[in-house]
């Protein structure tokens, strides 16, 4: 359980559609959808949950990427990687299963800088073939990546011939992409990083790497999570704040289709034709016992016993001082309209949608449907004619929501 849920609501009245995220204590970011077509799409993608860690500039990388790595496990993940260099050597490491296999394989990875990654297959089996970080033909670009990407077979059909490839993933046809623009075309590294973000189409968080450059991870977005973390004379990526809360609580958002350069002592944020981007920093309010398994030995235990305090939280976050509840009329105004409440949501959140139909029938006098939100999109129901959408996602993100 997070102390932070988002709970976007799709109200659907015929072409206006609108999303609310609710947070423990506000409701923010209302979205406008303009056309159904638009929102069924948005339904239809399969997002998944994983993550993205990355240091440059700092002695201890593998130590920071292990961490980060073990502080993203709750987003589950099949197998894990990193890359390091700057040290005496680059080390490319893999494991299947728990970041502990792959942690007991790291004696002696040295370096500055570092990318890594908890895979949760899409594309390819759950091996340490398709494990990322991935690399280029050449071996010189390695590349890590949260998300699907749409057009990777076209892109290996139109661009990659007479390519080799060690496993079945999306992601290695990227980095093979980044890695023909560089060493076949000619292009720098920024250039051909570019060219390729041109190229590919769906949801992506990218960490890319230059064997032969120690001094420069470069990142870009589009629908997966990222954010720039910001240490004292070194950098760092990871997909969520609390990967790198221990080095910092200065953070920096990158936006979907922006490319960012992240140097020791620099951060440059672009869009993907090269024009620059201000960004200012923001300080992450997380609490560090909320991250970490504390005392208890897994994750599960620690959370059945945060559950009262987060029914307290909640409680708070939605009462006023006399006890009142106290909800949007927004939100309100949405469920008396409806006729119908589906809830879309998977795997843990999804028990939590069927613990709440019984009740939310009750008071809402409103039929509740169920769907599971990764499969819902490609066989959906016939809606009714008011339908109000509630889309949970356990992990703050509305990923695997949309
Ligand atoms: N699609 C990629 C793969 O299957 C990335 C999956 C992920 O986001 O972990 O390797």
């Amino acid at each position: 359980m997070k102390l932070i849920w988002t709970i976007p609501i799709f109200t659907l009245d015929k072409l206006k559609k609108q999303v609310y995220t609710v947070f423990a204590d506000s409701v923010t970011e209302e979205l406008d959808y303009t056309n159904f077509k638009e929102k069924a799409q948005l339904v239809c993608v399969v997002y998944t949950m994983c993550g993205i860690v990355g240091v440059v500039g700092n002695t201890n990388a593998t130590d920071i990427l292990i961490q980060g790595l073990e502080k993203l496990e709750y987003r589950g993940y099949d197998s894990a990687g990193i890359f390091v260099l700057g040290g005496a050597e680059n080390h490319l490491v893999k494991a299947v299963g728990r970041i502990a296999e792959l942690s007991a394989k790291t004696a002696g990875v040295e370096g500055t800088t570092g990318i890594g990654h908890t895979r949760w297959a899409t594309h390819g089996k759950p091996t340490e073939d398709n494990a990322h970080p991935h690399r280029s033909e050449t071996e010189r670009f390695v590349l890590v990546h949260n998300g699907v990407i749409e057009n990777y077979l076209e892109i290996k059909e139109e661009y990659l011939a007479g390519h080799h490839f060690k496993g079945q993933t999306d992601t290695e046809i990227a980095v093979h992409l980044i890695g023909k623009f560089a060493e076949e075309e000619g292009l720098s590294v920024l250039e051909a990083f570019k060219k390729a973000l041109h190229i590919i189409r769906g949801s992506y968080a990218f960490a890319l790497i230059d064997s032969q450059d120690p001094e420069v991870i470069y990142v870009a977005k589009n629908k997966s999570p990222l954010l720039i973390g910001l240490g004292e004379g070194y950098n760092m990526v990871c997909s969520d704040a609390m990967a790198m809360i221990r080095e910092t609580n200065q953070y920096m958002e990158i936006h979907d289709q922006e490319l960012v350069i992240v140097k020791a002592d620099s951060v440059e944020v672009q869009d993907y034709d090269g024009n620059s981007r201000e960004r200012a920093s923001y300080t992450a309010e997380l609490d560090l016992s909320d991250i970490g398994k504390g005392t208890y030995p897994y994750y599960m235990l620690k959370e059945i016993d945060e559950q009262p305090t987060v029914m307290r939280k909640l409680i708070q976050a939605y009462t006023d001082e006399a006890g009142q509840v106290v909800v949007d009329p927004a939100i309100i105004q949405a469920v008396q309209d409806a006729d119908r409440i589906y809830i879309l949501a998977a795997g843990t959140s999804y028990h939590a949608g069927f613990a709440s139909k019984k009740m939310l029938e009750e008071l809402t006098d409103t039929p509740v449907e169920l769907g599971i939100s990764s499969e819902w999109g490609y066989g959906m129901p016939l809606l009714s004619k008011k339908p109000l959408f509630i889309f949970i996602s356990q992990s703050g993100e509305t990923a695997d929501s949309r």
